[in-house]
């Protein structure tokens, strides 16, 4: 479809243009009764919006449960990746009780890791929910360890 602002020839589903963000006329919802407007508009949603925001979303989750509580990982949950939330929850829950267990030298190492967890662990939920949209395999946890689920 070709943009009625600045000429650019979009995809024939787009609502916007590409090139110049103006609305395009809507060709395709007219010529079909309603019934089929709200599954082009779901479709649209559901293969455009969706898979260009999850990976975000995933990482938000992570980040924003983790800041506040010590529970990592969250964002797996919402990938559907049960196990995998599991193991990054389970190790910050070992990393918090070393924590709180010991002083000194061992006490800041221990902050230092905690820290070094959070932030990987909403990396990871970014790079999972990638994977997941582009239906790779997902990467190794830490590079080291397989877990699917
Ligand atoms: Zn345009």
């Amino acid at each position: 479809m070709k943009c009625p602002e600045c000429g650019y020839d979009n995809l024939n589903d787009a609502t916007r243009c590409n090139l110049c963000g103006a609305k395009l006329p809507k060709k395709d919802l007219t010529k079909k009764e309603p019934t089929d407007n709200r599954s082009i508009f779901q479709k649209i949603k559901d293969f455009k919006d969706t898979p260009r925001d999850t990976p975000k979303t995933a990482a938000l989750i992570s980040l924003v449960i983790g800041l506040f509580t010590p529970v990592f990982g969250c964002g797996q949950i919402y990938l559907g990746y049960y196990n995998r939330f599991l193991v990054e929850a389970i190790i910050s829950a070992i990393i918090c009780k070393i924590l709180v267990s010991y002083t000194g030298i061992i006490k800041l190492i221990f902050q230092a890791i905690y820290l070094i967890w959070f932030i990987y662990t909403v990396y990871d939920s970014y790079i999972c929910a990638q994977a997941k949209h582009k239906q790779h395999k997902l990467p190794k946890l830490v590079g080291l360890v397989n877990i699917n689920k």
